[in-house]
């Protein structure tokens, strides 16, 4: 099954349709959560996510502050603001599906998180080190996480001596997921990248070869941005958008 992976996706409409314009034909997609936050169409997200076919969707940690599920006082200012947004801005039926995701899930093969195994809604998986007590969490070859906006892979390697190490790496355009080798992957962020590369991020895995793709996408990042403006969210927002941090 060709499988569209998302994750990060924070309101960005454009972003979200240049992704799918892109990935051409799919069978299933999977969403690692966020799917609003930050941006000014939440609520056109979360139906365009909802239409996906076999979709399985996890909850971010903006998808749960959104629906009142976690406190507004865990983000940082201008998250917050912009989630005090969101939240007003939610139609009923957006919430509604927003409020029945969890932050974990899995799929054959694959385990599925927002943040990390071991904290599935804040863990910012970045170190070698914090993957490695997160790999102890999870029996699949493959780990699917979202929540840091990095497109970044983690590799376990077991050593002669029976001694398991952990690289960080960034993503491979193209991965075989069944070589053996376990992995925490993140397929970075649809709609707000921050590795200073302002171009959508998402993957496409082949759940029975394992041959797992990224992808980056150009999209109109200015509509994105006067959308966030027109909105009345933080100027601050709509310029990341352009640097891709
Ligand atoms: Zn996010």
């Amino acid at each position: 099954m060709r499988t569209l992976i998302v994750s990060d996706i924070h309101g960005n409409l454009e972003a979200l349709n240049a992704v799918l314009e892109d990935a051409g034909s799919f069978d299933a997609a999977m969403c690692l959560g966020d799917i609003v936050g930050y941006g000014a169409q939440p609520n056109e997200c979360v139906a365009t996510v909802r239409d996906l076919p076999k979709l399985i969707c996890l909850a971010g940690n903006h998808d749960l502050g959104a629906t009142g599920r976690i406190d507004a006082g865990l983000f940082s200012s201008g998250a917050g603001r912009a989630l005090m947004w969101t939240r007003h801005a939610l139609r009923p039926d957006s919430s509604e599906f927003l409020m029945q995701l969890e932050p974990t899930g899995s799929a054959p093969h694959m385990a599925l998180v927002h943040a990390s195994p071991r904290d599935p809604v804040w863990e910012y998986l970045e170190y070698a080190q914090q993957a490695a007590a997160n790999f102890v969490l999870f029996e699949q070859p493959a780990c699917f996480v979202g929540h840091t906006h990095v497109p970044r892979t983690f590799e376990e390697a077991v050593d002669r001596s029976g001694h398991g190490t952990v690289r960080a790496r960034a993503n491979m355009e193209q991965i075989d997921l069944f070589d053996g080798i376990r992995r925490i992957v993140n397929p970075g962020s649809v709609g707000q990248p921050r590795d200073g590369d302002p171009r959508a991020a998402y993957a496409v895995v082949d759940t029975e070869s394992g041959s797992f793709t990224t992808r980056r996408v150009a999209y109109n990042v200015v509509k994105a941005q006067e959308l966030i403006l027109a909105a009345g969210l933080p100027s601050s927002l709509a310029s990341r958008l352009s640097l891709g941090m």
